[in-house]
């Protein structure tokens, strides 16, 4: 075959492939596209694990009549212009690929008012076919988008689609991550119509712990350890298990400026910090690490599940440093009353 640039619709799905595998990686991107808007309040409904229905409404920016084309166009964006934006980037999105792989797979419809507009305006696209007619429509200031029929065009994928329990599972567990670094935003999260999650925005630390309580349970959150420490323009905040505590937590969450990540460097300072608590294998904890962007890479992975920093044994050691005063205050405690 001679070379040939790919057809659009074609691309698009290409790249489907690597940022939609499932309903809750469309749950994911949308729902970040939302907290980049500065949304304060976003409403999911699905229907059937999502691969009938996936709703997202948000109370952000919105975005203008004139744009909404081109936010379902490839590469299309407008969180970075320059290299320069991409180093110092503190959003989640910046590839613009997100709406355009998930309307290339499905039935999208984008309905949208910004708070100069006096009417709301509707796109709408079918497996990258984008209807050219924008149509008036009723909104609130902010953004909804309906997403159909996942890969309806895509048969090999929409088999791989397990059943609507686990799919939807899938989104629960990622709502919860987003709902703990989040929690100032009000989130509901709905199923064949019925209210499955509620949480509501939490500013002081006891609201966090109810919020806790509800993605970890409330033997964590009942005893959790604070962590809250900044040096040096890095801060990190969060919760550790309580070594005392006898279960063992699954919930092991660790944000780089507000984005999930994996990292090993993480996993290993947790781990050393503990190292004296022989009763604790894996603990629990839900860490939130900031540090200036540009200290971090975070275009590393199409999913951007992981990072780099600049000055990896620099990070660790403030991390380990962090948790082990953390650590070394409550341990003080069994140790006073003993001598009672
Ligand atoms: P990216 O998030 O990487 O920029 P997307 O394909 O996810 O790419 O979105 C394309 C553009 O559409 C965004 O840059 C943004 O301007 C706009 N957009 C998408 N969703 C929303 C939303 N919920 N509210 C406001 N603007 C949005
Ligand atoms: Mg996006």
């Amino acid at each position: 075959m001679a070379i040939q640039i790919l057809p659009p619709q074609l691309a698009n799905q290409i790249a489907a492939g690597e940022v939609v595998e499932r309903p809750a990686s469309v749950v994911k991107e949308l729902v970040e596209n939302s907290l980049d808007a500065g949304a304060s309040r976003v409403d999911i409904d699905i229907d059937k694990g999502g691969s009938k229905l996936i709703r997202i409404r948000d109370n952000g920016a919105g975005i203008p009549r004139d744009e909404l084309t081109l936010a379902l166009a490839r590469h299309a964006t407008s969180k970075v212009q320059t290299l320069d934006d991409l180093e110092g980037i503190l959003s989640f999105g910046f590839r613009g690929e997100a709406l355009a792989s998930i309307s290339s797979v499905s039935r999208l419809t984008l309905t949208s008012r910004t708070a100069d507009q006096s009417e709301a305006w509707q796109a709408h696209a079918e497996g990258s076919e984008v209807a050219l007619k924008l149509m008036p429509a009723a909104h609130p200031v902010g953004t909804s988008i309906e997403v159909s029929d996942l890969f309806f065009n895509t048969p090999a994928r929409r088999r791989f689609l397990k059943s609507d329990k686990t799919e939807f599972t899938h989104i629960d567990e990622w709502l919860k991550r987003i709902a703990l670094v989040r929690s100032d935003v009000h989130f509901t999260l709905s199923h064949n119509d019925k209210i499955v999650r509620q949480f509501r925005p939490a500013t002081t630390d006891s609201q966090y712990l109810q919020r806790l309580a509800q993605v970890a349970g409330r033997g964590f959150a009942d005893s959790a350890v604070k962590v809250d420490c900044q040096h040096d323009g890095m801060h990190l905040g969060g919760y550790l298990q309580s070594p005392s505590l006898g279960e063992s937590v699954d919930c092991n969450y660790f944000y780089v400026n507000g984005r999930l990540v994996r990292d090993r460097l993480v996993n290993h300072a947790v781990r050393q910090a503990f190292a004296q608590f022989a009763s604790v294998e894996q603990p629990g904890y839900v860490l939130m690490f900031s540090l200036d962007p540009h200290q971090v890479d975070v275009n590393v992975h199409p999913a951007k599940h992981e990072v780099r920093f600049h000055q990896a044994r620099y990070v660790h050691d403030f991390i380990l440093q962090v948790l082990q005063s953390a650590l070394s205050q409550i341990q003080a405690l069994p140790i006073q009353s003993a001598l009672q």
